[in-house]
């Protein structure tokens, strides 16, 4: 059989060794000069136009977000249950109640009017995920925050360089945060970057991944050590040189999928959104899990299922959700498959990829 094509693969080179190296040479490896280039080459590369402050994972960003957007104890905050689990447990973590609410099918998004009907007096605001790269419909989300004067809060941890309309992701919300997780489309080894609309939200950012130091033992606030290191930071400098080409990449992968795959429910792209496929994800509406099987098995392609339980059934964030039932989060937990979408397949991975797709696809119909 021919080479397994795995579903991720992060592309780490000579350039990122090398800067590696130079940061342990120097002697100084942790938070530093490096991390406060990384924080401004981030912005400036993907046009947020705002303070951006590094920590060390993209959950650490979620839960400093929210804490310094002041969300706590009493608190509703309304979150897909279609997402990895640190969306909702950011939302635990910093002691406020995550209200799972329905996404709309095509964006696998939170659907807005969803969201409309779950506000209670006590929510104080609403955490879209911009799910597998492509933009939640922000806009609308960002409406109805205003209407109802809640904070409209992002995870982008998947969607470094989508937009919509021509905005960033990353520039709608309170914050945003941008993971920097191996297998996302940027890595830093690991890491999370937030986005924040205002000075003071970077001042009580900075406090709380610092122990709550701004000068050395002068801690004015409890804080943590969410730092990113500066071994960390060489890396995600180096990357962010390379995730325009990635990311085009992706979107000719894409097209090529787009193009060429039969049998399955290929991802739509909203009218002016740009969509950066962390994920590739079509719908196979049949027997799912068999499809998953027969692409290994009988063709040696790799491929993911994210996710495959809605977040308000598993055990750890079930307690919160009681009455739950969301009719198309269980529908795409049963019907999708993300295909290898990365930048380093071949030419010759991608037409396996379609052939054998197309084979299970025609097997099973
Ligand atoms: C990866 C991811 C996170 C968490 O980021 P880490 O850097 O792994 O902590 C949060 N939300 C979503 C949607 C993710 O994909």
């Amino acid at each position: 059989m021919n080479d397994f094509i795995p579903p991720a693969k992060p592309i780490i080179g000579e350039e990122e060794r090398a800067a590696v190296d130079r940061v342990l040479r120097s002697g100084m490896v942790a938070q530093g000069s490096e991390v406060a280039a990384f924080e401004t080459e981030f912005g400036q590369h993907f046009h947020l136009d705002r303070p951006v402050v590094a920590v060390n994972s993209g959950t650490a960003g979620l839960h400093l977000g929210l804490l310094a957007a002041g969300v706590g104890p009493g608190d509703e905050v309304i979150v897909p249950s279609f997402t990895f689990a640190a969306t909702g447990n950011s939302v635990v973590l910093a002691g406020a109640t995550p209200v799972f609410v329905d996404i709309e099918p095509r964006t696998f998004g939170l659907d807005p009017s969803a969201v409309e009907a779950a506000i209670t007096p006590r929510t104080r605001g609403i955490l879209p995920v911009h799910l597998y790269g492509h933009p939640a419909r922000i806009t609308e989300l960002e409406a109805i925050a205003q209407k109802h004067e809640l904070a409209l809060y992002e995870d982008a941890a998947q969607a470094h360089g989508a937009s919509l309309e021509n905005r960033p992701v990353g520039t709608f919300g309170e914050f945003a945060m941008f993971s920097l997780y191996p297998t996302k489309n940027m890595t830093s080894g690991e890491g999370g970057m937030v986005a924040v609309s205002n000075d003071g939200l970077a001042r009580a950012m900075r406090l709380l991944r610092n122990q709550g130091m701004e000068r050395a033992y002068a801690n004015e606030i409890v804080g943590f050590n969410a730092r990113m290191t500066d071994i960390h930071a060489a890396i995600g400098r180096v990357q962010l040189k390379k995730i325009d080409d990635w990311t085009r990449t992706r979107q000719r992968n894409a097209a090529f999928f787009d193009a060429n795959l039969r049998g399955v429910v290929v991802p739509p792209v909203e009218a002016a959104a740009v969509h950066v496929y962390h994920q590739y994800t079509v719908r196979v509406p049949e027997d799912r899990d068999g499809f998953v099987a027969a692409l290994r098995d009988e063709h040696g392609v790799g491929s993911g299922v994210y996710y495959p339980t809605p977040n308000h059934r598993l055990e750890s964030l079930a307690p919160y959700a009681p009455q739950t039932n969301l009719v198309e989060t269980e529908r795409a937990a049963r019907e999708v498959v993300s295909l290898p979408v990365h930048p380093s397949l071949s030419e010759a991975d991608i037409e396996r990829i379609v052939t054998a797709v197309n084979a299970v696809a025609q097997a099973g119909a």
